[in-house]
């Protein structure tokens, strides 16, 4: 048995969120016991994705599962557990058509707004075994896969929006994080 641990989750306007995240050299045990505290922090936030630099660690690594419902499952029931790990992510080719999500961020606590991205990507990845993957992604995964990448340029999904609609998201975020 492995023991996880919850990190802790920076919020806007944490400088590091605009930094730079750096490549991984090797998937290595070290790497994997990062991941697993990824997961075990995602899951425990609750949220469907996470990079590495939200939790202050400055390097290539997503984690994310989108918790979906089994095909033709009843309404009530529950999602299936789907851990995907991602290092060193590239997209490798995207679709001209875009596809309006409401998104959110653990990172940008209670705060939804609409942003636009490519419908549909082609990624690369190293995954959990440091095996190369290259896969599809639509949907609801294609908005996810899409901003966490953007965090690891430094990127979140309110510089997506409007100035306004910025300066107000960061404003809501820090009372919010000094009241609680
Ligand atoms: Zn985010």
């Amino acid at each position: 048995m492995t023991l996880m641990a919850i990190r802790e989750i920076i919020t806007v306007p944490n400088p590091l969120l605009k930094q730079i995240s750096k490549p991984v050299d090797k998937v290595d045990d070290a790497l994997r016991a990062l991941m697993d505290d990824m997961l075990e922090t995602m899951y425990d936030a609750p949220g469907i994705g996470l990079a590495a630099i939200q939790i202050g660690e400055p390097v290539r690594v997503i984690v994310m599962d989108l918790q979906e419902k089994p095909e033709g499952a009843a309404e009530d029931a529950e999602p299936v557990k789907n851990p995907r790990y991602f290092v060193n992510p590239e997209i490798i080719w995207k679709s001209e058509d875009t596809l309006p999500y409401e998104e959110g961020c653990l990172s940008i606590p209670e705060i939804y707004d609409e942003v636009q991205r490519p419908a549909h990507v082609k990624i690369r990845y190293l995954n959990y075994q440091g095996e190369q993957v290259e896969e599809e992604a639509k949907g609801l995964y294609a908005v996810c896969i899409q901003h966490e990448m953007d965090h690891l340029e430094g990127v979140l999904f309110i510089d997506h929006l409007s100035k306004l609609k910025r300066d107000r998201a960061v404003t809501k975020v820090k009372k919010l994080t000094r009241a609680a």
